[in-house]
């Protein structure tokens, strides 16, 4: 016998599931919105122009070599990523030399790094998600070291928006030690971010809550609003209000380099004399965890945040996907109004980044899937990136129909 028979069968990750079934599915009709990724209007991956660009000047340039990158990552990604993120030396904690980041494998490696090292260093047994949350987060923390998963409550059904009374009263409620995962913007799949307002309320409990330790989500700047300094509200507030906190960067989406897995783990703290130790600390979990970061993403964009013309080209790419996905916003709600589809859709507008949560149950997502060949996640949040001008009444008839039979 085998000494793996032992083995049994894991649970299939949804999302993965979902999107297999679409590509086995032969309906010419077919719609695939449920892998977080962006399509273009003809439905294709987009590779970005700037990216293209860069990409050539890096294979023309016979310096580089590929030798190992140091453990912590390519430095002059990590500073213009901390950068980025912060807002550079208007930034206290950058000017004191108190932030800092290391290069991840994407925004997930970013999680796990940071999740591993609150567990280890710091001995955070207690973690808490947002209800509902990125499918990956309870995983990632328990395979961290954490023992005490949570959820905090976010999405009021009802209202199909943010449930800020319920998070609070949570965070009120949680035991000392806790780590609260929160997302930087772009609430992944609700589409609902707190107000600034929210945002200072939460800031003003969490302050009189100094064990309760904040990790920031952020996968999504620039390509939630189109704008870099709107989506990093909440990370540059908490920065200014003195607080310590990690914050994980993903750059798949907003540079479309998914599979590359380039990301950053940002760690503001208190005092800069601490920034050594974390980072020898730092530097043990990601040694024995995969040695060294993979170089090709960190250095295109390190060279398009560090050089001015093609950071500009940047801007304009991220533009163009923040502004195709509030037309497929528009256009879906616009669709379902004028079909007179029961309940209401504004919330389509009103959320924000690649997904929508419409609010469909489960028997309506099964409805829709199979008699329309339209993909999506069981729990109805949709990816605004699947949509075009040339699928959009079929989306739009496929919901109408699940909502009205
Ligand atoms: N957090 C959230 C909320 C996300 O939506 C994603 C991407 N789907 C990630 C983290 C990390 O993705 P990646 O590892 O591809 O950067």
């Amino acid at each position: 016998t085998s000494l793996f028979s032992s083995v049994e069968q894991g649970p299939p990750i949804e999302v993965f599931a979902v999107n297999k079934a679409f590509l086995d599915d032969t309906h010419p009709a077919k719609v695939n919105l449920s892998v977080g990724a962006y399509r273009t209007e003809e439905c294709k991956p987009w590779v970005l122009p700037v990216v293209r660009d860069a990409e050539k000047r890096l294979a023309a340039d016979d310096s580089l070599n590929h030798e190992y990158l140091p453990v912590l990552g390519l430095e002059s990604f990590t500073q213009a990523a901390t950068s980025m993120l912060l807002g550079g030396s208007e930034c206290v904690a950058v000017a004191e030399g108190r932030a800092f980041g290391i290069q991840t494998l994407s925004g997930t490696g970013a999680l796990r790094v940071g999740a591993e090292f609150l567990h280890r260093q710091l001995g955070y047994q207690t973690f808490y998600y947002s209800n509902p949350t990125w499918e990956n987060h309870g995983l990632l923390f328990k395979n961290s070291g954490f023992t005490d998963a949570r959820t905090y409550r976010y999405w009021n059904a009802k209202t199909r928006s943010i449930d800020f009374d319920g998070m609070y009263e949570d965070f009120e409620n949680a035991p000392d030690k806790s780590v609260l995962i929160l997302h930087a913007c772009a609430h992944n799949p609700t589409g609902c971010d707190p107000t600034k307002e929210q945002w200072s309320k939460l800031a003003q409990l969490l302050k009189s809550r100094p064990s309760l330790f904040i990790f920031f989500d952020s996968a999504y700047q620039g390509f939630a609003s189109g704008d870099l300094e709107r989506d990093a509200y909440a990370v540059r507030y908490f920065a200014q209000e003195g607080f310590e906190f990690m914050c994980s960067q993903s750059f798949a989406k907003n540079f479309g380099l998914y599979n590359e897995r380039i990301g950053n783990l940002t760690l503001v703290l208190r005092n800069a004399s601490q920034v050594t130790p974390v980072k020898s600390q730092l530097t043990l979990i990601v040694r024995a965890m995969y040695s060294t970061p993979p170089n090709h993403g960190a250095r295109i964009v390190s060279l398009v945040l560090n050089d001015p013309t093609l950071y500009e080209q940047w801007k304009q790419c991220i533009q163009t996907m923040s502004s195709r996905i509030k037309q497929m916003r528009l256009g879906l709600r616009e669709r379902l109004e004028k079909l007179n589809t029961p309940g209401s859709w504004n919330h389509i507008t009103e959320q924000i980044g690649m997904f929508s949560y419409t609010g469909l149950n489960p028997d309506q997502v099964a409805h829709i899937v199979s008699q329309h060949h339209v993909y999506l996640l069981k729990s109805g949040r949709i990816n605004m990136c699947g949509l075009t001008t040339g699928n959009l009444d079929h989306v739009a008839n496929a919901i109408h129909d699940a909502v009205t039979k």
